[in-house]
């Protein structure tokens, strides 16, 4: 028995005989099954390999980044969020080992897990085993589980206080319990979003975008953007990290807003002629 890693998206599967023919997160229009194939890995074939390990930058008071190097699979990154003694690791990469518990133990140990989404759900359980703590997934998302475990607790509604100061708010769109992070004290108390893909940065890093599939470029629709800028809009904050090592360093609100704005426009055929 294994529990098979799909090396397109790293997310973890139940203990089984045999791999699952395809992978379910990959096997529809929001990622892609790989050109050559479904291939499985497992999470000890990787640490087996000493081919990776995780690097963990600091950012800012309080907050580290931490990336699997080489690159595995999305290629995401997590992150730890020191607010007050309530340390969260939010989102979470398929590779870990020994020595990155080491390094998490130095930041004063982890409190929870939470995820904005299914495409980094890789090996969440195992996390959380490790760490013996719980699991925070929008309900909404409940089918995309691949290996339930009683340490994942689903919430539902519109905004879970996993602490004070820190804060998830569901705003759907790239999946219906698409989740979002907002840390109050972050940024020197200007405060932060996260946001994973469920609002993304794009090359130009004063810009955000929207959409239901990345790799396969399918759009949102103009009224859950709308409603998505107005969710966030009530939030206080100035700063934005998504998951891919990019980040509106200033006035990210502000930026979340013009951004649905444009897209809002393009979609609707005002914003060019061609
Ligand atoms: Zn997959
Ligand atoms: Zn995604």
């Amino acid at each position: 028995m294994q529990q098979h890693v799909c090396t397109t998206c790293g997310v973890q599967y139940s203990s089984t005989l045999e791999p699952p023919t395809r992978c379910a997160i990959c096997d529809e229009e929001r990622q892609f099954i790989h050109s050559e194939g479904q291939v499985w890995t497992t999470l000890e074939q990787l640490r087996d390999s000493s081919k990776y390990s995780n690097e963990i930058v600091n950012l800012e008071a309080g907050l580290y980044r931490m990336t699997t190097k080489p690159e595995f699979a999305i290629g995401q990154s997590a992150f730890v969020i020191q607010n007050d003694g309530f340390n969260l690791l939010w989102d979470c990469i398929t590779y870990f080992d020994e020595h990155t518990l080491a390094e998490l133990r130095q930041l004063g140990g982890i409190q929870a897990i939470a995820l904005s989404h299914p495409h980094y759900y890789s090996t969440q359980v195992e996390w959380a085993e490790a760490l013996d703590v719980p699991i925070y997934i929008h309900m909404d998302d409940h089918k995309w589980v691949m290996k339930p475990s009683e340490r994942i607790q689903f919430w539902s509604g519109e905004t879970l206080e996993l602490a004070p100061g820190l804060t998830l708010h569901r705003l759907g769109g790239h999946f219906k319990g698409g989740t979002v992070a907002h840390w109050a004290n972050g940024n020197a108390g200007k405060g932060v979003l996260f946001t994973g893909d469920i609002i993304q940065v794009v090359a130009d890093q004063d810009w955000v975008s929207f959409m239901y599939s990345y790799p396969n470029l399918i759009p949102l629709p103009a009224n859950k953007v709308a409603e998505i800028a107005a969710k966030v809009k009530a939030l206080p904050f100035d700063r934005l990290y998504n998951a891919f090592q990019r980040a509106v360093q200033q006035h990210a609100n502000e930026s979340v807003q013009k951004s649905a704005d444009r897209y809002i426009a393009a979609l609707e055929g005002r914003l060019f002629v061609t």
